[in-house]
């Protein structure tokens, strides 16, 4: 019998954990913190060993024949490099679960709009009537969703994947891979090197054949470079929101084979340019599973926005409030301050965080001509106020969540826009993004309800 130790044991291991067991693995989990209780419950139902609050059982841990690890374990920690001596293959739980499905793999990977696309195409799958799962980087683990289809009832599987899950990548064989961008990401995992983060994502092109498909940006300066000068085997599907929007009339088109698809940007139900190529990447994969064309405008049309990505939360005496609390990107910051740019000094912008290496000088013609103020809201803003400070531009370093909110709102005045889009990581004050953007939503609602 093979073995398999799971190593940390979030929601994507302990899929992994009950797949593993129920295909016959001896399996043995450990995780350097305290495990969910009802992980452990169900654990212990089926028998499978677990360790917890630290890694210590090295007799089983390196006896495995496989190591399913957590993304987050960092590559130079302690347990990864003893695993790593002693020569056990290492796998991402998506990278093993993919080998015992036979559904087709859509797989969704990018810097910025993962989410956005993987959910966009999950719903158009769902509204052809087709059985289709959404798992990966979206909280859902692919092992879990194999290990509960007994029936093998789930054809298709739309999976986002971050950096972290491609990192392992073995085994796993999409059948459509797309590539949103490629832009400064998580670079104080790969040591400042962002060559190393590029080389993570193109591990979604592994094991792809002719028959598969790869769709990507074709304005992506780093996605033209691989395309351009490394042998893709997959079809290539080039997406360019020159080539598909007619600008005068808003009028957007997708031409495959002998088909055309034809959508105005009034119908789709999310807003933005980057938004509209996410809805393309969609469009090209539905063509490519042939899914009729009234079905897919109808899908794009219905389609219910994810919370705190360039979410409105209200307009207040003329004053407009967006939780935009997704954004840890500089890259996706900009997305957010393309849509409300119009050359006037009118955006309050909340920002900084956890800063996973970013570079701000992309950013300073536009805080030049549209931003009114920068309200600090990490725990340590230096890099934001030293990369800003040489700018005509207010910065306040707030204390707390409520203070960035009722400082901006007695700076703001009719026709502006209160965007929090902190372009950094949510983790050194929050839980996550989600906890972080509701904090922002009720503290403005608390402002405004107080008539502060
Ligand atoms: P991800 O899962 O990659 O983080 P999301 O769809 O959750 O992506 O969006 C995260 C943030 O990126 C949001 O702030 C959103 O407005 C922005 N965004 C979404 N799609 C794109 C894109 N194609 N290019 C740049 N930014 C984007």
């Amino acid at each position: 019998m093979c073995s398999v130790t799971i190593l940390g044991c979030g929601v994507g291991r302990f899929g992994a954990a009950l797949l593993a067991k129920q295909l016959g693995y001896d399996v043995f989990v450990t995780d350097s913190g305290i495990i969910k209780q009802e992980y452990k419950d169900t654990l212990m139902q089926l028998n499978i060993p677990f360790e917890e609050c630290g890694h210590k059982n090295y007799d089983k841990i390196l006896k495995a024949d496989v190591v399913i690890k957590s993304p987050g374990i960092l590559n130079d920690s302690d347990i990864i490099k003893k695993v790593k001596q002693c020569n056990i293959l290492i796998l991402d739980e998506i990278d093993f679960a993919s080998k015992f499905t036979t559904a087709t793999l859509i797989g969704v990977t990018g810097t910025n709009g993962k989410s956005t696309t993987s959910y966009l195409i999950y719903n158009i799958l769902k509204n052809a009537g087709l059985n289709v799962d959404i798992c990966g980087n979206v909280g859902r683990s692919l092992a879990y969703s194999i290990y509960n289809d007994l029936g093998r009832k789930i054809n298709y599987y739309v999976l986002e994947l971050s950096n972290l899950q491609l990192e392992y990548f073995k085994y796993c064989h999409l059948n459509i891979a797309c590539l949103l961008n490629l832009t400064n990401n998580h670079l104080d995992r790969y040591n400042y090197d962002f060559n190393k983060y590029v080389m993570a994502k193109k591990n979604i092109l592994k094991n792809m054949t002719h028959d598969d498909h790869f769709i990507y940006n074709e304005n992506d300066q780093v996605i033209k470079n691989i395309v351009d000068n490394e042998n893709i085997i997959p079809k290539l599907h080039p997406i360019s929101l020159d080539n598909s929007v007619q600008r005068h009339d808003g009028t957007i088109t997708s031409k495959f084979k002998d088909s055309e698809f034809k959508v105005k940007e009034q119908d789709l139900s999310i807003k933005g340019e980057h938004n509209i190529f996410n809805c393309l990447v969609a469009i090209r994969v539905a063509q490519i599973l042939g899914i009729n064309n009234n079905i897919i405008a109808d899908a794009l049309h219905n389609y219910i926005p994810l919370p705190h990505r360039i979410e409105k939360i209200c307009t207040i005496n003329g004053v407009e409030y967006y939780d935009d609390s997704k954004s840890t990107t500089v890259a996706s910051t900009l997305a957010a301050m393309n849509m409300f740019k119009n050359g006037s000094k009118h955006i309050i912008w909340l920002a900084g965080g956890y800063d996973k290496g970013n570079d701000y000088s992309q950013m300073f013609s536009i805080i030049s001509s549209d931003i009114k103020l920068i309200v600090c809201i990490g725990k340590d803003n230096s890099t934001i106020v030293s990369a800003f400070k040489k700018l005509e531009v207010e910065i306040y370093e707030s204390h707390n969540m409520y203070d960035a909110v009722e400082y901006s709102k007695e700076h703001s005045c009719c026709g502006d826009v209160i965007l929090l889009s902190p372009a950094c990581a949510s983790y050194d004050i929050y839980k996550n993004f989600e906890e972080r953007g509701d904090v922002f939503k009720q503290n403005v609602t608390k402002i405004l309800k107080m008539g502060k």
